[in-house]
This record gives structure tokens, C-alpha cells and sequence, in this order.
């Protein structure tokens, strides 16, 4: 019996996205081998952030790079690093005693549930602009001596109803204002580790290490301007202070260090078309189960990647069909098997959290599912 197995649970195929509801993605051997040998050893822990950071860095075209306990905590760690920089006097007096600039400027169109990682930091989230448009003035009137920060959420599902991030960089900065990037879910392309700091100018970008690189599932790093790198370790552990609680083990920065060394050295050209590989075989063969139920190609992904998933159109009017009925019988065969659901009509297969060969198993599991309906 497995480790999971032996507590009731079944291991889920994962054709669905990098949840970390469902354990975020799977480690390579060799993350887990550098991991493993991390333990074996005490280290200083100050000097092991900034190495790891320094190599992070290089190996991501960034002046500096810090490693955290995810993305949410990176969102927290580069607010509190805004409000104070890595000034010991203003770091101690937190929680109790607002930093002057504490108020963090958002776009409506970009309200995320990792936010309230703004309001954990003590700052305040000033709205601009409204679900379908901002105005550059609206930015402009919203920055005062107060702002510590613009917080944007990149991503190609997210560009309606925002300022693009050009035009963002350029107003903030004509105030002295840094820019942090919630980067978290944006890899592939891994161009996106220096193409929102090195290349457009944003202060700071936060990825999560836990979902396209393969890394712990409990990392993260913050890459840009090395001023408020220094911040965001003045905040972090091992210092006791209030961002202590979002520590970083010897483990996970090396893992984290790893994964991104071989996410660099991937043949990036070659998984993307492994990727349409999958897609198509998807969309061939279930695309032929019934005339009412049409298999598409769909681009970009739910977190606005450039990563092609299949879409199951099951057309509920004409079938009787329910996308989220579907969606948990897939889930609670003896194999689960996990896919997206959405407007209770689509189903979304997705190639690029599957492990060799899981593709197979997920044809299988849908065209037997659709089957016992009567679809197939
Ligand atoms: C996943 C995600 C986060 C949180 O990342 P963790 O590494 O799980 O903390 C934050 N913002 C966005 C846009 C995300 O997709």
C-alpha cells in the first residue's frame, strides 16, 4: 500500500492545472536528490539565502532574487519591502506603526484572491478603474505620499479592464513608485523570468516554484531590483519578525534553486510541441465520440499561458449533459482522474501537469465516462 493510500486517499492523475488544491506538480528526481542532500547539513541560513538569491538572479537575467514560501508570501515579503525597505527601525515598529507609505494601488480588473497578502502586510489596496476599463489619469490621482506600491497582476486573461503594464511602469515611475508583478502562475514562457523586470522595468516580479518549475510546492521567489531584494530579507526569516512566519527551509531553497536550473536547460521548443502532440491526439479521438459533443483546441490556458489545452464543448442543450457532473465522476473513479469544468458546459484536458504517458489513462477515463452516459 502507498503513503496516500494507507491514509484513505488515491493518487489523482492531474490533467487539469497546476492546483495546488490538488498538490500543485510533481518534483523531478534530480530536485529531490538536491533537496535530500540539503538536509544533511546545518548552514548559515542568512548567507544561504543571499547565495541562493545571487544564483537565481544570474541564471534569470535580474540584478537580485529572494526565495520565499510561495507566491502569496513573495506578494506579502515585496509589500512590506515597499513600505520600509530593509530600514531595522521601521521593520521593528511593524505591526504596530504604519510605514508613511502604506497604501498599495490596484486595478479593480485585477482583485485576486491572493490579495488580502496586500492587507497582511498592513497596507491598504487603493482601487482604480472598474471591471471593464482604467484611465492613466485614474492611476495618476490614485498616487499620493502615501503609496508604496502599484500591484499588478500580469497574465492575457487579465489585460481587459487594466492599463497595460507599459503604461503602468512608465506613471509609477514618473512618481517614484516601484511596480511589483504578481508573476506567479505566468511560466511558460520562462522568457517571463526576466521579461517583466529586465525588459519592461517593473521593481519587482514574484513567481510561484511550485507550479510550472516543478519546484517545492511551499516556494517562491521575488526577482528584480536589488535595493528591495535587500528589503524583502531585512523582513524574512531567519530575522524574527513579523514575516518569520512565512519561513524558508534550507530544502526548499535549494530544491528551488535546482528546478529552475533545469526548467532553464528544457528544450522550452520541444515540450511545447509534446504539449499540441497530446492536444491533438485528444482532440482526434474524442472529438469523434458523438456528433453533439464538439473537441477543440483551445489557447491561451486559464492562467493566460501560451499552453494549448483540449476543450469538451458537452453541449448540455442538446445532450442533457453537466460539464461539473461529469467533472466529479472523472474524479471519483478508481483511477481519479482531474480536469477542469466551466459554465457547468466545458470540460478542459490540459497536457502540460501530466506525467509520461498520463495522457493515455485520461482518453481512457473520459471516453469510458462518456460512455456510461450513453455518448460514446
Ligand atoms: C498561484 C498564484 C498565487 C499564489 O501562489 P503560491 O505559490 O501558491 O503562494 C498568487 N497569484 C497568482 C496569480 C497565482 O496564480
Amino acid at each position: 500500500m502507498g503513503i496516500y493510500e494507507d491514509l484513505g486517499l488515491k493518487p489523482i492523475i492531474n490533467a487539469d492545472s497546476r492546483m495546488t488544491a490538488i498538490g500543485g506538480s510533481i518534483m523531478l528526481p534530480q530536485v529531490m536528490a538536491a533537496m535530500e542532500e540539503a538536509s544533511r547539513h546545518h548552514v548559515d541560513m542568512f548567507v544561504l539565502q543571499q547565495r541562493v538569491g545571487e544564483r537565481i538572479a544570474a541564471l534569470t537575467n535580474n540584478a537580485d532574487a529572494f526565495v520565499c514560501t510561495g507566491a502569496a508570501a513573495g506578494i506579502f515579503i515585496s509589500i512590506l519591502s515597499c513600505m520600509t525597505g530593509d530600514d531595522p527601525a521601521a521593520i521593528s515598529r511593524l505591526p504596530t506603526a504604519r510605514p508613511a507609505r502604506h497604501q498599495v494601488v490596484v486595478h479593480r480588473a485585477h482583485r485576486i484572491p491572493y490579495d488580502p497578502a496586500i492587507q497582511l502586510a498592513g497596507a491598504d489596496i487603493v482601487e482604480i478603474g472598474n471591471a471593464l476599463q482604467t484611465f492613466e489619469w485614474e492611476l495618476e490621482a490614485a498616487i499620493t505620499d502615501a503609496t508604496a506600491a502599484i500591484f499588478f497582476v500580469a497574465g492575457e486573461h487579465l489585460r481587459r479592464g487594466a492599463l497595460p503594464l507599459e503604461t503602468t511602469i512608465a506613471v509609477a515611475h514618473r512618481y517614484g513608485v516601484p511596480v511589483v508583478v504578481d508573476a506567479a502562475a505566468q511560466l511558460p514562457p520562462r522568457s517571463n523570468l526576466w521579461h517583466f523586470t529586465r525588459d519592461l522595468g517593473a521593481d519587482l516580479a514574484v513567481f510561484s516554484g511550485g507550479k510550472d518549475l516543478r519546484g517545492p510546492q511551499s516556494s517562491g521567489f521575488v526577482v528584480g531590483r536589488a535595493d528591495l531584494i535587500a528589503g524583502c530579507r531585512a523582513h524574512a526569516s531567519p530575522h524574527q519578525r513579523l514575516a518569520r512566519m512565512a519561513k524558508v527551509g534550507k530544502e526548499e531553497m535549494i530544491g528551488l534553486l535546482r528546478a529552475i536550473e533545469l526548467y532553464l536547460e528544457e528544450d522550452e521548443a520541444g515540450r511545447m510541441d509534446r504539449f499540441e502532440a497530446i492536444v491533438t491526439g485528444w482532440v482526434k479521438r474524442l472529438g469523434t465520440l458523438h456528433l453533439a459533443i464538439a473537441v477543440t483546441r483551445d489557447l491561451p490556458n486559464e492562467a493566460g499561458q501560451p499552453v494549448p489545452r483540449a476543450r469538451i464543448d458537452l453541449n448540455p442543450t442538446a445532450t442533457g449533459l453537466s460539464a461539473n457532473a461529469v467533472q466529479r465522476m472523472l474524479l471519483q473513479q478508481e483511477q481519479p482522474v482531474a480536469v477542469a469544468a466551466e459554465f457547468d458546459r466545458y470540460l478542459y484536458l490540459t497536457p502540460d501537469t501530466l506525467e509520461p504517458n498520463d495522457e493515455c489513462i485520461v482518453t481512457g477515463a473520459v471516453v469510458r465516462c462518456l460512455e456510461s452516459l450513453g455518448y460514446a
